[in-house]
């Protein structure tokens, strides 16, 4: 069996954060990338809003520079994934997918989170096409054009006012005759001007040609089908915290989230720690999941300190 002082889950920018801080502290991290490696980043082009690239920068190259950093001061990334866990009693056990078992004495969670998407084969062609699960990633390529959003919860919402402020119009899709959004969020989408909301609609196919998205065929509750045109297609329904494999031993929320302590990355399991989208439902983005990483990092350098 073999036996290391931090297993880090997950390759998005909050294991490759744990990842560099947990080496450079000589902490010899073993990472297991997981079924997508690079995380959810890999799944857009262009990211802008990272800070320190002045003009933009290659999603999978910006993953890349993470890997190589991390490996560069001695973590041991590993194709492959963690299959399955043992966190009731330290040190902990965990099995790869090859079979090899690991005796961890701390565990850093930064499996991330899927986005939810509708499952029709157009909304796949189009993907990176103008069909997007990112507003605050794919929004400023919709300057001044026609978009739409679906979903009626609180991402829907901040999706679709934050792209109001972008974009021309901004249609949302809403398949019920109500919000799911807190009241809050619901007056704001009802306060701006170039949000049109259409209830009880669902779509039916997203439309385009080589170009990538023009529209999109709703059909209305009612029985009423009627096409759309926008260039942007984004998606508002919710994430999937990838938790599964740890919530038998942590604390979750109502939503699969993994819940930590207060401004910590410490979960209910001393020495097991979350980072990243799989404990943050609120603000996902690459740069606060890469923040949450350098702080499971030092919540394990402090951990292995005190239960020396
Ligand atoms: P939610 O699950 O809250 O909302 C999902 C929305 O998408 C609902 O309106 C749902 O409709 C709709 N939907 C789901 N599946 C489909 C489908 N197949 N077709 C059409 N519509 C669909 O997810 P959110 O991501 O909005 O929020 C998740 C959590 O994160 C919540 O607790 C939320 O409060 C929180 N959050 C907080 C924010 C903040 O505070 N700033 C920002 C974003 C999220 P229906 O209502 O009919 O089920």
């Amino acid at each position: 069996m073999e036996k290391i002082k931090v297993l880090i889950i997950g390759s998005g920018p909050a294991g490759y954060t744990a990842a560099i801080y947990a080496s450079r502290a000589a902490l010899s991290p073993v990472l297991y990338e997981g079924m997508e490696p690079g995380g959810q980043l890999t799944t857009t082009t262009l990211v802008e809003n990272y800070p320190g690239f002045a003009e933009g920068v290659d999603a999978n190259s910006l993953m890349d520079q993470m890997k190589r950093q991390a490996q560069r001061f001695g973590a041991d990334v590993r194709r492959g994934a963690i299959v399955s866990i043992d966190l009731g009693s330290r040190p902990f056990h965990a099995t790869d997918e090859r079979g090899n078992e690991l005796e961890a004495e701390t565990v850093i969670i930064a499996t991330g989170a899927t986005a939810r998407y509708l499952g029709l084969p157009s909304e796949k062609k189009f993907r990176g096409l103008g069909v997007s699960a990112c507003a605050t990633c794919d929004g400023f390529f919709y300057r001044g054009k026609d978009v739409a959003v679906v979903g009626g919860g609180d991402s829907a919402c901040e999706e679709a006012t934050y792209l109001a402020g972008l974009c021309r119009k901004v249609y949302m899709i809403v398949r019920r005759d109500v919000f799911r959004a807190s009241k809050a969020m619901q007056d704001r989408v009802f306060a701006t001007p170039n949000i049109e909301i259409l209830w009880n609609c669902n779509t039916q196919e997203v439309l385009g040609d080589a170009s990538g998205v023009t529209g999109a065929r709703l059909l209305r509750k009612d029985g009423e089908v009627f096409d759309i045109k926008v260039d942007g297609f984004f998606l508002g329904i919710g994430h999937h915290p990838n938790s599964e494999l740890f919530s038998k031993w942590v604390e979750t929320d109502e939503n699969g989230y993994i819940v930590t302590e207060g401004k910590t990355s410490q979960t209910c399991v001393p020495g097991v720690f979350a980072a990243g989208d799989v404990q943050d439902a609120r603000y996902r983005q690459a740069v606060t999941a890469a923040a949450s990483g350098c702080r499971a990092a030092l919540d394990v350098e402090k951990f292995l300190l005190e239960n020396r």
